[in-house]
């Protein structure tokens, strides 16, 4: 694979699914420019999806996304008005303003179209199709929603590109041995090797206003998790609980009511996720909660010193993200929720382990060790929606990324298992899960009777 940025493993979404919705979305935003003018020719639009995107599609609200990516509306300019009024155009109305420039008719019923089989080439696939007045073909495009709100086209994955050096591309690390050789040689840290790294594409004051906004944009859905009260959307009814327990007293004389604290952020912001809101994509919608959550609790713990390290603090995140990106997988479906909620939490106790000193090793040590203690674990979604056991399983990934990265600090003996050995483990056990454990709803808590 070509090098390039690894920022966008943070990036600002809407929820409850990275691979579900903010996927799906941006591919129908990709199949608009690559309409171009040709939109002038569309009467119809056609959406299929296939695998775990028509298996969990409702609950995940993919039918949804896609309508309003085919409205030409990014993910990041998506407010709730601007959501509701897409929806409504397309299901009260039947009309979709095609890449935000053609009225066209749209009947959901006979445009969405939801299959029980697979695509061959990964288990999240869609295809979309234009048609002109005569039912011609004006464009057909697969796309595959790989994780993290990543798309790519059927060939792009049948051909990846070649790797290719840019002549300018100095630094690179492809697994946890490269990144500690490096900062080894360098004498740096793994934050100033990741900034290093990402400063060959973007400048410096780039990067860190890019760092900033994801930063606000984590406290924000905090806030708006907090503050709204309600019952999620979708048929479990679930209540929002953020609001009260933010009214709770933690007992400072209880050593573990920062558990209260951190389960506090965390369920707040997986709400804001499950409830279709704003969030941040860390690395992905479904384990959104996990980074901010352990995030909030240093601020809270070091105050103003942790805000002066809030960029460092993403850039470590962003390079031990990087390597499950390359060498495994970061997608529900692909490899269960060991790949989602394990590997966000694998960075926020990276993250956290450097916050609190710990050298590149430890840092290292911190991530394999919160990976350690999810392998195995499936997604089974009640219901497809990202709600239960998603929202209490991030305020367990936050609490493991505390715990992991206070372990790697204490130890003092060299550990056995390093973190491109967890990477790999974690890989080849999403691969042998079986397919119901990979967001289908198709087997454990999602086989379970539930009452709304
Ligand atoms: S169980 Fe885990 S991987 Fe599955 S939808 Fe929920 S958070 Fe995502």
């Amino acid at each position: 694979m070509a090098e390039s940025s690894n920022l966008s493993i943070f990036k600002i979404g809407v929820g409850p699914s990275s691979s579900h919705t903010v996927g799906p979305m941006l591919a129908c935003n990709l199949f608009c420019n690559a309409l171009g003018e040709n939109v002038s020719k569309v009467e119809r639009i056609k959406i299929e999806l296939y695998g775990s995107l028509s298996l969990t599609g409702k609950g995940h609200l993919t039918d949804m996304a896609c309508i309003i990516g085919l409205n030409g509306i990014r993910a990041k300019d998506l407010s709730a008005s601007l959501k509701d009024e897409t929806i409504s155009l397309a299901m009260q109305n039947h009309k979709i303003n095609l890449a935000g420039r053609k009225e066209i008719d749209f009947s959901y019923e006979r445009d969405v179209i939801f299959y029980q089989d697979f695509l061959p080439l990964h288990e999240n696939g869609m295809k979309v199709s234009a048609y002109d007045c005569n039912g011609g073909v004006v464009l057909e495009q697969v796309y595959y929603s790989v994780g993290g709100g990543f798309v790519a086209t059927e060939e792009a994955l049948k051909n990846p590109p070649k790797q290719e050096q840019h002549k300018d591309i100095k630094i690179s690390f492809s697994n946890a041995k490269e990144l500690l050789a490096l900062c080894e040689k360098h004498k740096k840290t793994i934050a100033q090797i990741s900034m290093e790294y990402e400063e060959q594409f973007n400048s410096k004051e780039y990067i860190q206003k890019y760092c900033s906004e994801i930063w606000e944009a984590m406290q924000d859905s905090y806030r708006n998790g907090c503050s709204t009260e309600g019952i999620l959307p979708g048929p479990l009814k679930l209540k929002r609980r953020a609001p009260e327990l933010l009214k709770s007293d933690f007992d400072p004389k209880d050593p573990l009511s920062f558990v209260d604290q951190v389960s506090l952020y965390a369920i707040a912001i997986a709400e804001e996720n499950g409830a279709g809101g704003r969030v941040v994509t860390a690395p992905t919608n479904g384990a959104c909660a996990v980074v901010p959550a352990v995030m909030l609790y240093l601020q809270a713990l070091y105050g103003s010193e942790f805000d002066c390290k809030v960029v460092d603090f993403l850039l470590v995140a962003i390079a031990i993200g990087s390597l499950y990106k390359k060498n495994a997988s970061i997608s529900g479906a692909e490899a269960g929720c060991q790949a989602e909620i394990g590997s966000a939490s694998s960075m926020a106790a990276a993250a956290a382990a450097y916050i609190m000193g710990g050298d590149a090793y430890q840092i290292c040590s911190a991530a394999e060790i919160a990976m350690e203690h999810h392998l195995g674990l499936t997604c089974d979604p009640v219901a497809g929606l990202v709600q239960i056991p998603c929202i209490e399983r991030n305020a367990f990934g936050a609490i493991k990324a505390i715990s992991a990265a206070r372990i790697a600090i204490s130890r003092k003996s060299q550990p056995k298992v390093g973190l491109d050995e967890v990477i790999k483990t974690m890989y080849q056990t999403g691969k042998d899960m079986d397919h119901r454990y990979k967001e289908t709803s198709l087997g454990g808590l999602a086989s379970l009777e539930w009452e709304a």
